[in-house]
């Protein structure tokens, strides 16, 4: 007979928005049920995030090594041979990274004493599902559930994923390839295609981005995604722009090009990163009688569904489709149901493309800026700034911009690019969620040298008094 528990929350999916949950509930004194049918870590640290931004590590590693032995020589460095790229142990010690956070993840949830099921929960109604474990199935009935089942790759009609011998591959398949590709085809040119471009292309592979819009990184400012295109060109990356792929032919891809020709581009494998769609299918949401927001569960401010005790939070409940914000809800869905007062109301959230060089934004940009508000832009180069400089890092195009109400001088906006700018995020969201003003990040000391630098000289720079340009 199937085991049955019954539980104050069930958490459904094991990704940062679910463990994070499950851990806050344990915390509170709530008694959790966690499942996931995969590993725990869900898609950011199993398949996404974690893995991804190991790979670029060591690509940009071996790129600089391959540099050094090819060259003159940078910063007199001489490599008197080409660096040997053992792309089994890469993927090995990208592999130990995960496992080891993996184990975090597990030893956090046993800390928080959250029970874990290891299977498929299948709803039959809105507070009770099954669960097929190894040893059986076992019923769960819950008080509350909280729904982070995550999003999927998006798949192309005329691209399908694991067709038996077939090149077409998603983000997980191109994080767990045997070898680098000679020829890798980048359908895709969002963020998750060209981080994993570039990390190829940085690794040997001759790589080629197919995009059906005109431009990269179409959800960004061409100003921002400007340096990453010049690297891409740069280091020979073909870019086909407003291009279609048609599908896939025994030497490759074939593709429409924006002027309407047939072409096929030569390809060992075709990666086709083309979006993320919320994964709310297949697991019994029609009998819970959940509404819809499109292809998004619906939710209010509390990150709850119509259904009293039934909550769903992360990729499945809209965009940004980000690990951070996945994680934000999970905390703040196990203290509602502990019975604090929240709610889901950032300021902004920050985002980050891991691309060369890097892009960090959060709040508006200058073009997104609602009619009528007028606005002081500033925007510093890291050329002027001693650290870009001593990284070898302030000759790609990067920048630092703030963007402030011109009435009373308060940030609505920051973005930069440039190498190593990702841990500028913790800054830019601490400025818009502390609601700061041109003069707050003008009159803060920041450290020398650091990139930070760069922007207080943008705050400067809107207010009409830069030091350093
Ligand atoms: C290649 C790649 C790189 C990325 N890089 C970044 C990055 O740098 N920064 C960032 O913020 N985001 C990044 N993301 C996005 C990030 O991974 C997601 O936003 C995040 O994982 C969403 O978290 P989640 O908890 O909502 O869902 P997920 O992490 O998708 O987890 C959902 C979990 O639910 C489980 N599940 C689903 N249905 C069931 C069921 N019925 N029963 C049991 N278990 C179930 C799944 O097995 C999965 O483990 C990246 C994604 C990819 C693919």
């Amino acid at each position: 007979m199937a085991e049955t528990i019954k539980t104050s929350l069930l958490v459904v999916g094991g990704g940062p928005g679910g463990y994070v949950a499950a851990i806050r509930a344990g915390q509170l004194g709530l008694d959790t049920v966690l499942v996931d049918a995969e590993r725990l870590g869900g898609t950011c640290l199993i398949r996404g995030c974690i893995p991804s931004k190991a790979l670029i590590h060591a690509a940009g590693l071996y790129e600089e090594m391959t540099l050094a032995a090819a060259g003159p020589g940078r910063f007199g460095i001489h490599l008197g041979a080409k660096p040997e790229l053992d792309f089994a142990e890469t993927m090995a010690w990208k592999d130990g990274v995960v496992d080891r956070l993996n184990g975090g993840v597990t030893a956090l949830l046993k800390r928080a004493k959250v029970r874990t099921l290891a299977g498929k929960a299948v709803f039959s109604e809105a507070k009770r599902c099954t669960v097929e474990t190894a040893d059986g199935p076992v019923t769960v009935l819950a008080e509350n559930v909280i729904l982070a089942t995550g999003s999927l790759p998006v798949e192309l009609p005329n691209l399908p994923f694991g067709r038996p011998g077939g090149k077409v591959i998603s983000s997980t398949g191109a994080l767990s390839l045997a070898k680098v590709p000679e020829r890798l085809v980048v359908v895709g040119a969002g963020y998750i295609g060209l981080e994993l471009g570039i990390a190829y292309a940085k690794l040997g592979a001759q790589v080629t981005v197919v995009e059906a819009q005109d431009r990269i990184l179409p959800l960004y400012d061409t100003q921002l995604t400007q340096p990453v295109r010049r690297w891409l060109e740069k280091h020979g990356v073909a870019l086909h722009l407003g291009a279609k792929a048609l599908g896939e032919e025994s030497a490759g891809l074939a593709i429409e090009t924006r002027d309407g020709h047939r072409q096929v581009l030569p390809a060992d494998h075709i990666l086709v990163t083309v979006g993320r769609r919320p994964h709310a299918e297949g697991w019994g949401r029609e009998a819970m009688g959940l509404a819809m927001n499109g292809r998004f569960i619906a939710v209010d401010d509390r990150c709850a569904t119509p259904t009293t005790g039934v909550y769903a939070i992360g990729d499945v409940v809209g965009e940004p489709m980000l690990a951070h914000k996945a994680s934000a809800q999970g905390e703040m869905v196990a203290e509602i149901i502990a019975g604090h007062r929240r709610r889901f109301d950032p300021v902004a959230i920050v985002a980050v493309c891991f691309t060369e060089p890097e892009i960090v934004t959060v709040g508006l940009g200058p073009d997104e800026v609602p009619a009528g508000v007028e606005t002081v832009v500033g925007q510093f180069p890291f050329a002027a700034n001693g650290r870009a400089l001593s990284m070898d890092a302030g000759d790609d195009g990067g920048f630092v911009r703030v963007v402030a109400r011109k009435a009373d001088h308060r940030i609505l906006g920051l973005q930069a690019v440039g190498r190593h700018i990702s841990e500028l995020a913790g800054q830019f969201a601490t400025l818009l969620e502390m609601g700061a003003v041109l003069e707050d990040v003008a009159g803060i000391i920041h450290a020398h040298p650091t990139l930070s630098e760069g922007v207080n000289e943008s705050a400067l720079k809107a207010l009409g008094h830069a030091i350093h340009i």
